[in-house]
């Protein structure tokens, strides 16, 4: 179990040096949705969206299925109109 967690870590997005790159703030919860939860699998219900700062925002999200909790990071990239 330990070990999940810490893959967790490492991946995309689990934690705020690594971020996850989307084009706006609507998509983040489909793509937390898309993950599978990293003890069981299930899906995550998703939580509150945090700002930590310029474009980076930290989602709490929560298995549905077996409860782990898990907090998720995305950056915000704005494509600039010319
Ligand atoms: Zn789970």
């Amino acid at each position: 179990m330990r070990d999940r967690e810490k893959l967790a870590t490492l991946s995309a997005g689990g934690a705020r040096e690594r971020p996850i790159a989307v084009e706006s703030s609507a998509v983040i919860e489909g793509r937390v949705r898309a993950m599978p939860c990293v003890q069981c699998e299930g899906a995550y219900r998703v939580g509150e969206h945090r700002s930590e700062g310029p474009g980076l925002r930290a989602v709490d999200a929560k298995c549905d299925r077996c409860g782990a909790p898990r907090t998720l990071w995305f950056r915000i990239v704005e494509n600039e109109p010319n």
